[in-house]
């Protein structure tokens, strides 16, 4: 069978079956969960950026989890979050920090996930540091671009992810130019129906594109969430042609995904940030790595078959 043929959606809709997730959860380590993952600990995460940092490339420490249904355990991240602020302060390290409303409470209370994450902003703000909101899928998009808005009236430490697979992202974009906003452009991850994202792969790269361009002339910052070589190219062409400073973008990549790459980009004195998740709850966040390139699957399948 050849992997790459199995289809994106086919192995997102797979990734909600419980017996999958059972078996996936439970043979974690083989199912290749560390490629993607620096580790359980926050510990491992810190050390993860500080190998990264070494390497002079920056980074952004996400503690796993999302959708959670319980205020209590919105709570608590909250306060993992501030305990990694705290200690990305105390190791001095060069890295920013990115979560996930559902994790903060957006599925049980709109106010309580403001409230949890003003908490984490505000302590950013203390820092001298940043929190950067990943977008979630389509169900999440308006709330999550309605309480950016609202924190970025108040903050200049929050940013925010825009996804370019959906149709409604480039007038979200245009709905947030008069806050000068930081926005990560990505081609954006999960299920999504064809009336909400472009189906066709060359679209969404398209629109990659425009959204990179439009960022810039608005003045924006841009964090270009991409492996895409062609989507990189474009962007540096088109820094160099409009001589766009470059402390006025950053490329961001995901912890063990073109490593090399990551490094040459920031050998030639690009700021290049590395997306480092740490945590038990990697279940999601692998099966949306496989779903990307279901020729992980084989490196997957064959670290299990190792064993
Ligand atoms: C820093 C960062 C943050 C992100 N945050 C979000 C977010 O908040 N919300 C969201 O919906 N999505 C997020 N994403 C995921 C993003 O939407 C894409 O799903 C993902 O980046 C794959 O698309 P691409 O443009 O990188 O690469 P593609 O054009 O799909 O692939 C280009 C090349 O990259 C490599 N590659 C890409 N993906 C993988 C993989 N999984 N495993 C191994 N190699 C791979 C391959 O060599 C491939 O040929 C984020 C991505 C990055 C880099």
């Amino acid at each position: 069978m050849n992997l790459e043929m199995l289809p994106r959606k086919a192995i997102l809709s797979l990734a909600d079956s419980r017996q999958v997730t059972r078996f996936v959860t439970r043979y974690g380590k083989a199912f290749g969960a560390g490629r993607f993952v620096a580790g359980a600990t926050l510990q491992e995460g810190l050390e993860a950026v500080r190998r990264l940092n070494s390497e002079g490339l920056l980074a952004t420490l996400d503690n796993l989890g999302e959708s959670v249904r319980d205020a209590a355990m919105a709570q608590a991240a909250r306060d993992i979050y501030l305990e990694m602020l705290d200690a990305i302060r105390a190791h001095g390290l060069d890295c920013n920090v990115s979560v996930k409303l559902t994790q903060l409470g957006l599925d049980i209370d709109r106010d309580l996930c403001l409230e949890n994450l003003r908490a984490l902003v505000e302590r950013a703000r203390q820092y001298g540091n940043f929190v950067r909101i990943d977008m979630e899928d389509s169900r999440h998009t308006e709330a999550t671009v309605e309480i950016f808005r609202q924190m970025r009236q108040r903050y200049d430490q929050v940013g925010l992810v825009l996804q370019a697979y959906l149709y409604r992202t480039e007038k979200d974009l245009e709905s947030l130019a008069p806050l000068r906003p930081n926005l990560r452009l990505c081609k954006g991850a999960y299920n999504e129906p064809p009336d909400v994202a472009f189906p066709a792969r060359a679209r969404v790269d398209e629109n990659f594109r425009r959204l990179i361009v439009r960022l810039l002339e608005l003045g924006g910052y841009a964090a270009i969430a991409t492996h895409n070589e062609q989507i990189i190219g474009f962007a540096k062409d088109y820094v160099a042609r409009h001589s766009i400073p470059r402390d006025r973008f950053e490329f961001q990549m995901l912890y063990g995904i073109r490593p090399a790459l990551q490094k040459s980009l920031a050998g030639e004195g690009y700021r290049v940030r590395v997306y480092v998740p740490f945590g038990t709850q990697w279940y999601p966040y692998l099966m949306r790595r496989l779903a990307e390139r279901p020729a992980n699957l084989w490196f997957v399948l064959s670290n299990a078959l190792k064993r």
